[in-house]
């Protein structure tokens, strides 16, 4: 018998909802609307407003467990969305815009979503999207410039229509909160549930110094699309410390970002490695007065390039991983003060690797040998297990991605330094096999990325006659830059076997992308699949 001596709190949004309410109600979120102009309000008015959104909805007759969709950009009303529809004892669940009509109606309709809020200026993509998924109810337009066509609401009228009468539902921890859908480079998107302790443990541990390091001195400025992994979390966290929260909306492109942070003086942004890639050209063409000591955040593979030219233009790349299974944050890369003030080369290599796990994570690297020693060459399977990773998808597909001691196999691959540092050298969906030896492509991009006249390089397995496979490098170069392929092939000739150079390197205008930015190997492979070897 446990001695219940503590009390029994739950661990709920209501929790973050209350402080943003109250004790930090005067905190700025700010946030770039379509037409480019700043809309600016606080932490309180969002919680007011999403407290309100949370009333309607369920005078609306959204039921606890009912799964609400978001078609939304980054900006103040996702982020009511964000606190309203767990309130509501619904589940959020944020609809990717960058999918085809065709995929987010697979991905609404498996859900269940029965009712959706839109942004306005997303409504011709929701207008392809809505025949197919005839489960939704009810259409909410938010950012509305003129009343929208009926049987649609306007979202101001929506909350508008609150009863603070109206109850709203008592939650337990382990409910649901919030869904994404993997982005599925291989089969199916399958939904992850988040709960309210799953969601508050991470929001705790994600905020903390070693971590993201969120605090209240900071403005945060998530590019990360709050339909991709909850934006990493960040919005939950800068609301739980009170940081000041500023929104791109639609506008990524490098100059309204820039314009931006130095506007708002933001000190963390987060985003993934093409945005960073775009940033840093436009700051080496016209260099800006950023806030001092700017943090960026990078998820989704930082190749040790980006992180040392970004130190030269005077800001820090944070180097992290995760995966929507792992809410996302599972491993983060800082250099621990026992091995600060080592050569340069040595703790760039450090940054550049995924990292180590914060607070209540475990990883392990295994291979059919067993768990792969500290040597930063043996590479085996990552496999993770923490409070806020998945224990199953919503519909229970696959349960052979988790190991029978609770684990949740990655499909990473990855070795671990004598540091305990865990690098990626690959999906394994990714790896080359030639001669019956394994050839990680990751590990030969991140190289390749150092060659100064290389903006961007994807390395493939092409089928190849004698070995199987052979590697590919599919290179883009930066703007008025060339390179050989004899020049590049001996730019990393002496840091890999022989055998794991590419045989063949073309160019290219552009790599092809997923919707969260990933390259998508699966579309060069099938281009490059009846490649004529020399
Ligand atoms: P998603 O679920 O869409 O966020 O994708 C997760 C996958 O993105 C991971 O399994 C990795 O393959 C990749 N990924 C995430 N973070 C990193 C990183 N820091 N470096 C390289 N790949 C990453």
């Amino acid at each position: 018998m446990s001695e219940a001596t503590m009390m029994s709190v739950p661990l709920t949004l209501e929790r973050i909802v209350e402080r943003a309410a109250g004790r930090l109600g005067h905190v700025e979120v700010v946030s770039r609307r379509p037409d480019r102009s700043l809309h600016r309000t606080t932490y309180g008015k969002v919680a007011e407003r999403a407290r309100r959104l949370a009333r309607a909805l369920v005078a609306a007759g959204v039921k606890k467990g009912d799964r609400v969709g978001t078609l939304m950009w980054n900006h103040a009303e996702h982020l009511e969305a964000y606190f309203g529809i767990p309130l509501a004892g619904a589940v959020l669940h944020t609809l990717n815009l960058r999918l085809h009509p065709d995929e987010i109606a697979y991905i609404a309709s498996d859900a269940g979503d029965v009712l959706v809020l839109v942004d306005e200026v997303l409504l011709p993509l929701w207008e392809k999207v809505a025949p197919r998924a005839s489960g939704v109810r009810q259409v909410i337009v938010v950012g509305a410039s003129k009343p929208p066509a009926a049987p649609m609401l306007d979202y101001e009228a929506f909350l508008a229509g609150a009863d603070d009468a109206t109850p709203l539902p008592t939650l337990d921890e382990n409910d649901a909160l919030g869904s994404c859908y993997t982005s599925g480079t291989t089969g199916r998107p399958k939904g992850v549930i988040y709960t309210h302790r799953s969601t508050l443990l991470h929001t705790l541990v994600t905020a903390l110094p070693d971590s993201l390091d969120v605090s209240r001195d900071d403005t945060l400025l998530p590019v990360v699309p709050m339909f991709h992994v909850n934006a990493w979390g960040l919005p939950y966290a800068a609301a739980m410390v009170g940081a000041k929260l500023v929104f791109p909306g639609p506008h990524l492109d490098p100059t309204s970002l820039l314009e931006l942070m130095e506007g708002e003086q933001v000190t963390i942004a987060a985003g993934v490695p093409t945005i960073w890639l775009g940033i840093r050209d436009a700051l080496e063409k016209q260099p800006r007065k950023l806030a001092s000591g700017v943090r960026m955040v990078v998820g989704g593979g930082g190749a040790e390039q980006l992180i040392r030219d970004f130190d030269r233009l005077g800001l820090r790349l944070i180097h992290a991983w995760g995966m929507t299974e792992t809410s996302p944050v599972g491993l983060v890369s800082r250099v621990p003060p026992e091995l600060a003030g080592k050569p340069d080369d040595f703790t760039y290599q450090l940054r550049a690797r995924q990292g180590v796990p914060p607070p209540l994570v475990e990883v392990r690297v295994r291979n059919e040998a067993g768990e792969v020693p500290g040597d930063a060459r043996t590479s085996g399977e990552l496999q993770v297990r923490a409070p806020w990773v998945a224990a199953r998808y919503a519909d229970g597909a696959t349960p052979e991605r988790w190991t029978d001691d609770g684990f949740f196999r990655t499909g990473d691959v990855a070795t671990v330094c004598p540091h305990g540092f865990v690098a990626l050298t690959d999906r394994v969906a990714d790896l080359i096999k030639s001669g019956g030896e394994w050839i990680a492509s990751q590990q030969l991009e991140s190289a390749l990325m150092a060659h100064p006249a290389v903006q961007e390089v994807a390395v493939i397995g092409v089928p190849h006659p004698k070995w199987s496979e052979r590697p590919l490098a599919v290179v883009v170069l930066r703007q008025g830059q060339q390179a050989s392929p004899d020049e590049l092939r001996t730019f990393v000739a002496d840091k890999f076997a022989k055998f794991w150079l590419p045989d063949a390197f073309v160019f290219a205008e552009s790599i092809p992308r997923t919707s969260t930015g990933k390259m998508k190997k699966t579309d060069l492979r099938a281009q490059y699949k009846d490649w004529a070897w020399a």
